[in-house]
C-alpha cells in the first residue's frame, strides 16, 4: 500500500489538520483551533482517533490554529513539538490556571521534543524537522520520508523576519539537496494568497519605523502578541537605543523570559536583557526610586492586550502623553472584516492608537520561489488559504 496523505481543513486559514499514512503508520500534523472570523466558513477538523490509529501528532508551531486542540488527543499518542515551543504552551496554561493542560505538557513522556535537524521515526515514517522563520518562535517545516513518498510540509512561514535568510538555503541545501534528492508532494501553506493586497514590511524595516516614533515619543503602551518574539524584537531594540525597557504583567514577562533563555542563549539580539514586570510600586534596590518613577525618567514601551483592564496602565501614566501602537493583524480592526474584533477597535480608536505591523506569513512571490526551488515531482497541495482550489503555479509572479 502507498502513501496516503488526507487534509483536514485544507481551504481556511488556520485550523488545517494532514494525516500522512503507510500501511504499517499514520501520523498527524497539527491540530488547532479555526481562527476568529473563520466561524460558519470554516470546518472544524473531526477526527475520530480510535478509529484513525495515529502513532503521533506533531506540532508545526505553538499557534492555537495548529495546537490548540492537543487536549482533545487521547492520553496514548506522543505529542511532539520543539522544547522552547512546549515552554511558550506552558506560559500560557499557567497564565489560565489549567492544570489539566499543565499536567500534560509537562509530561515529559508524552510531549517530546523536536530538535532542528533531527530526524524522528514513527515505524516507516520519518521525519526531519527544519526550523522556519515565523511570527511564532520554535516554528518548523518537517520533511516527511515513507518507503515511497518524499513530502515537505512547510507549516506557516515567511522570509522578511531576522531568521527568514535561511529559508532558501536550507530548502536547497537539506531539503532538496541541491536537485539530488528530490521532492514528491510540497504541502505549503498559502495565508497571502487570500490575502493579496497586503504589503508585507520586513522585521527589520518595523524596527526602523518604531525607532522613528520613539524619538518623540518615550512612553508607549504596545498592543502585540507576547508570543511574537520578532516584533517583540523590533520594538524592543527600537526602545533600547533610546535607554526605555519593556515591561508586560507577570504572563507576558514570563514569555519574555522563556525567549530570554532560549533564542536569548543563540544570540544576545534575543536576550530582552532590559525587559521587566510591571510592578509600579516596586522600589527598586539600589536607586532608591519606584519603578514607575524609574519608567518616567527612562521611557518605556509596556506590552498591553486591548482590553480595559490596561486602561489603568495608561490612565496611570496620562499626564505624560503616552501612545499606543497596534502590533496586530490590521483584520481585528477593520470594519466589515469577517474577523473584527469591535472591543479591540474600541480601544485602538480610544487611544489613537498607531498601526505598525508586519505579517507571520510569505507574500505571494515568496510562496512561488519556494513552489520553483522544491520543484515537487507529483503535487502542490496548497492549506492554510482561501481559494486554495483555484490555486494555480503559473500565476505567482517571480521573485
Ligand atoms: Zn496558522
Ligand atoms: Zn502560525
Amino acid at each position: 500500500m502507498g502513501t496516503k496523505i488526507k487534509v483536514i481543513g485544507q481551504n481556511q486559514i488556520g485550523g488545517c489538520v494532514v494525516l500522512i499514512s503507510t500501511g504499517q503508520s499514520k501520523i498527524c500534523i497539527d491540530f488547532g483551533e479555526n481562527l476568529p472570523g473563520q466561524q460558519g466558513k470554516a470546518k472544524r477538523a473531526k477526527i475520530n482517533w480510535n478509529e484513525e490509529m495515529v502513532d503521533a501528532v506533531f506540532f508545526t508551531h505553538y499557534h492555537g490554529d495548529h495546537m490548540g486542540r492537543f487536549m482533545e488527543i487521547p492520553a496514548h499518542i506522543p505529542l511532539y513539538m520543539g522544547e522552547a515551543a512546549r515552554q511558550v504552551r506552558v506560559n500560557i496554561s499557567r497564565a489560565l490556571h489549567r492544570e489539566d493542560e499543565l499536567a500534560v505538557l509537562l509530561d515529559r513522556d508524552r510531549v517530546r521534543c523536536l530538535k532542528a535537524g533531527y530526524t524522528v521515526e514513527m515505524g516507516d515514517i520519518r521525519v526531519t524537522p527544519y526550523l522556519v522563520d515565523h511570527s511564532a518562535y520554535d516554528a518548523y517545516m518537517f520533511l516527511i520520508e515513507t518507503p515511497d513518498k518524499r513530502i515537505l510540509h512547510t507549516g506557516d512561514f515567511r522570509n522578511h523576519g531576522y531568521r527568514g535568510k535561511a529559508l532558501f538555503d536550507v530548502i536547497d541545501k537539506y531539503i532538496v539537496c541541491y536537485g539530488r534528492r528530490p521532492v514528491d508532494i510540497l504541502i505549503t501553506e498559502g495565508t497571502m494568497m487570500s490575502r493579496m493586497g497586503e504589503k508585507v514590511c520586513s522585521e527589520a524595516k518595523l524596527l526602523g519605523k518604531a525607532r522613528e516614533l520613539f524619538k518623540d515619543h518615550r512612553y508607549v503602551f504596545l498592543i502585540c502578541s507576547s508570543t511574537n518574539l520578532d516584533s517583540l524584537a523590533s520594538f524592543y531594540h527600537a526602545a533600547a537605543s533610546y535607554g526605555m525597557g519593556m515591561y508586560g504583567n507577570s504572563y507576558v514577562y514570563s514569555q519574555l523570559k522563556t525567549f530570554r533563555e532560549t533564542a536569548g542563549k543563540a544570540t544576545p539580539f534575543y536576550d530582552f536583557k532590559y525587559a521587566y514586570e510591571a510592578r509600579f510600586d516596586f522600589v527598586l534596590p539600589g536607586l532608591g526610586m519606584t519603578q514607575e518613577e524609574f519608567m518616567r525618567k527612562k521611557g518605556f514601551v509596556a506590552v498591553i492586550k486591548g482590553e480595559p483592564g490596561y486602561e489603568k496602565w495608561i490612565e496611570r501614566f496620562g499626564d505624560l502623553n503616552p501612545v499606543v501602537v497596534y502590533s496586530m493583524w490590521e483584520g481585528y480592526v477593520e470594519p466589515g472584516n469577517e474577523a473584527f474584533d469591535k472591543g479591540l477597535y474600541d480601544f485602538v480608536e480610544k487611544y489613537h492608537g498607531i498601526c505598525m505591523h508586519t505579517s507571520g506569513h510569505a507574500p505571494a512571490e515568496v510562496i512561488g520561489e519556494v513552489i520553483r526551488r522544491v520543484c515537487p515531482r507529483e503535487a502542490v497541495i496548497p492549506i492554510h488559504m482561501e481559494n486554495g482550489l483555484l490555486f494555480d503555479i503559473a500565476k505567482f509572479p517571480a521573485v
